[in-house]
């Protein structure tokens, strides 16, 4: 972990920073255009240099919510589904959270890169493997579904090795890098094409212009 960027000490996982909560679709992988609300939570040791949630990283910028308040504000909306992101949610231990959304009957979707070790129930498990820091082997081998990142064909290579971890169900999507969406669509469209057991995803939330 980022020395700088250490999980605020009192954070038991009774309350968590949360860096952003949202009501919107879920615009990339299996999942793609259910409804869903967000809870982004802060603190990130990835660092990606392609992260568009660059602000999410120091989770001491975010004020520790305690998990009712998380469910209070859930319950304002007609959400059945929930997506914990980040940053990287795993960093804090998410057990309390995902008891608390599973007793109010609540889909609970995962999003994480797989860095750090599972904590909680989900019903879905989306790994984005990044090829400087590595998803963990009891992650990678939990996820219902890997989306990876393409913005050369060298990544496609990174797909692959990934794709040798992961369990026979799960779901595999390449995902253009949004910075690079021109040269890698063409790209990863063949390789789809040529290796059908890949699929296409895309940001649609971003060409939705929706958060
Ligand atoms: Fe950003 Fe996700 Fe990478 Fe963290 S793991 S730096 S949140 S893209």
């Amino acid at each position: 972990m980022n020395g700088a960027y250490s999980t605020p000490a009192s954070e038991d996982g009774l309350s968590l920073p949360v860096a952003e909560m949202f009501y919107s679709i879920q615009g990339e992988g299996y999942n793609t255009g259910k409804p869903a609300y967000f809870v982004r939570l802060g603190g990130c040791d990835v660092h990606c240099p392609w992260c568009d949630s660059k602000s999410t990283w120091n989770p001491r910028l975010y004020p520790l919510v305690a998990i009712e308040d998380i469910l209070r504000e859930i319950s304002l909306t007609p959400a059945v589904n929930v997506v914990v992101t980040g940053g990287e949610p795993l960093m804090h231990p998410l057990g309390h959270l995902c008891d608390a959304l599973k007793a109010k009957g609540l889909n609970i979707f995962l999003e994480t890169s797989g860095t750090h070790p599972l904590s909680g129930q989900f019903d879905w498990i989306c790994v984005s493997p990044k090829k400087h820091r590595p998803p963990l082997v009891q992650v990678l081998s939990a996820a219902d579904e890997i989306k990876v990142v393409i913005g050369s064909e060298a990544d496609l290579l990174w797909a692959e090795k990934n794709r040798k971890g992961v369990n026979e169900r799960c779901r595999l999507f390449l995902q253009p890098e949004w910075d690079r969406r021109d040269l890698a669509l063409p790209l990863i469209a063949e390789y789809a094409k040529k290796h059908p057991r890949w699929r296409i995803s895309l940001q649609t939330h971003k060409y939705m212009n929706i958060p």
